[in-house]
């Protein structure tokens, strides 16, 4: 059908789809930790009514009465409830028609927004400009809306969900298996996946027992084994340098700056994440070239 369109055609066609499907993220990086949270609350809640737990302990707000989930309620403005219109909900435009507010209450919504929507768009046009229509165009779109997806979500709970991570690693796997990643093989990548988990395992062991604190969580070992898993445990030594300079970095400017939050956790997913951005875009050895190695 586009057989004739020109190449920016099939770009531009890939960014739309992009900001599409950024809209939809915004929905899962809000309610997605919240299902969690409901889910836990739930299970505490059984646990309790079993006696198995004090009810002391057990979280308070359990009413989930209303449905939540990723497709119902509607989204509404957090300040006054009025349910989003489709024609306040389109990708970018609604924000920038609306001057970035409520249409009904004037309450500012965040920049956030239309920047995951506009960062969706870029990322998905650039897989269909490098890859073109294709299996391997269509599953790195897949795997950078669930890499930003798990990077915002992780800077905003610090945490990183099996229900992205895991299907992730899945994927990467599968994808080398059947070569719609032509650039790993199955062994690379298998063994990519294994020393991404096992190597940020022996780091958090070895800090703990050192530190008696806990420096990562299980998400990051899973999250780096995603990184081995699509682009092979060679790529896994650049990845963790600009993902531990560039976090370094951030953490102190945010020290220094006061804007820390309180117990000075700072997640290590959005670096892992932006490592992986990087090597997508632009390679995995080139990392090396960027910190002068
Ligand atoms: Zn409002």
């Amino acid at each position: 059908m586009l057989g004739g369109a020109p190449f920016e055609l099939h770009v531009g066609l890939a960014g739309l789809l992009g900001l599409l499907i950024g809209s939809f993220l915004n929905v899962v990086i809000y309610r997605l930790p919240k299902m969690m949270e409901q889910q836990w609350a739930a299970e505490c809640a059984a646990l309790a009514d079993d006696g198995a737990v004090p009810l002391s302990h057990a979280p308070v707000s359990v009413a989930a009465a209303e449905k939540f989930n990723l497709l119902v309620p509607r989204s509404r403005c957090s300040s006054c409830g009025h349910v989003i219109a489709w024609h306040e909900n389109i990708p970018v435009f609604s924000y920038l028609f609306l001057r970035g507010k409520c249409a009904v209450c004037a309450a500012p919504y965040g920049l956030r927004y239309p920047a995951v929507e506009l960062a969706t768009g870029l990322l998905f046009a650039f897989c269909v400009w490098r890859w073109g229509w294709s299996v391997t165009a269509l599953l790195w779109c897949g795997f950078s809306a669930a890499l930003l997806t798990l990077a915002l979500i992780d800077w905003d709970t610090t945490l990183l969900p099996d229900d992205i991570n895991l299907p992730l690693l899945w994927a990467g796997l599968i994808a080398a298996a059947l070569q719609w990643n032509p650039a790993v093989s199955l062994p690379d990548a298998l063994w990519g996946a294994v020393a991404g988990y096992v190597s940020l395992w022996l780091v958090y062991w070895a800090f703990k027992l050192v530190t008696g604190k806990e420096g990562m969580g299980y998400g990051d070992f899973k999250l780096f084994a995603v990184l081995g898993a699509w682009f092979g445990w060679a790529a896994l030594v650049p990845i963790i340098l600009m993902a531990s300079v560039i976090g370094a970095v951030i953490g102190l400017a945010m020290k220094f700056s006061g804007g820390l939050r309180e117990g000075g956790y700072i997640p290590f997913g959005p670096f892992l994440a932006g490592a992986g951005f990087t090597a997508m875009v632009f390679g995995p050895q080139s990392i090396l070239r960027f910190v002068g190695l």
